[in-house]
């Protein structure tokens, strides 16, 4: 899908050539030629990029540039024509992401253009990297005791522990807390879920159960403590 770049310009010949050579790099253009236009436009299309004119009917570029930013990432390019402006843009005062100022050469705003888009790719595709890795990271481990998140499996030195599917929950979410206190409230929210109706005796009774099957002495735990007046801690 050809990326959208909105052109914000008053100036009907600009606004052309704008359009007409981005068209011919590849892009989609939506013009807009005054402020509040361009705020509806950029809600409604939501565009790769924005290229702003500064004086514009209605609402300035300014204004327009402030109001976006706040509900809005996507860059915005000004396009400057005198000296105070360039001081504003320049002091970030409104947000811009870069500014260009009039007269400009064509090839240059292109330029421009595709280092701007080329800069949110980049952060995008960084982003679902790490999205990726962790959503294929497949097991968790503290000492001899392994989690398999595919399987949903639970193993004690290599032997698979047969554990209920809520004992399995809830030293999944200890395994992922570790080292932290957890109220039995908090357990009872996190791991059960909050139209559970039972009370906080259920996370002590599951408890005893996973420790009779993960703790070399269940009656001295040392894997799931119990912090006083607090709850539980997982040790590792
Ligand atoms: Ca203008």
């Amino acid at each position: 899908m050809p990326e959208k770049i909105l052109i914000v310009e008053d100036e009907k010949a600009l606004q052309e050539t704008l359009a007409y050579n981005l068209t011919r790099e590849g892009y989609e253009p939506v013009v807009a030629g005054d402020g509040n236009t361009a705020i509806a436009k950029a809600r409604e299309l939501h565009p790769d990029l924005i290229l702003l004119d500064i004086m514009l009917p209605g609402k300035d570029g300014f204004e327009v540039c402030r109001i976006l930013r706040q509900e809005m990432n996507t860059p915005i390019l000004m396009l400057t024509a005198r000296e105070e402006e360039i001081d504003r843009v320049v002091g970030l005062e409104v947000g811009a992401d870069d500014y260009m100022t009039k007269p400009f050469s064509m090839r240059e705003l292109i330029a421009r253009v595709k280092a701007m888009l080329r800069r949110v790719r980049l952060i995008r595709e960084e982003v679902q990297t790490t999205e990726k890795i962790e959503a294929e990271k497949e097991e968790l481990r503290s000492n001899n005791l392994v989690i398999d998140l595919k399987r949903r499996e639970a193993m004690l030195d290599g032997k698979v522990l047969d554990l209920k599917p809520k004992e399995y929950d809830l030293l999944l979410y200890f395994m992922q807390h570790q080292a932290r206190a957890l109220s039995r409230d908090a357990l009872l929210e996190q791991v059960w879920g909050w139209d559970f109706t039972g009370d906080s005796r259920t996370v002590d009774v599951h408890i005893r159960w996973l420790r009779e099957k993960i703790e070399t002495d269940p009656s001295n735990p040392t894997r799931i403590v119990t912090v006083r007046g607090a709850g539980y801690r997982f040790e590792g």
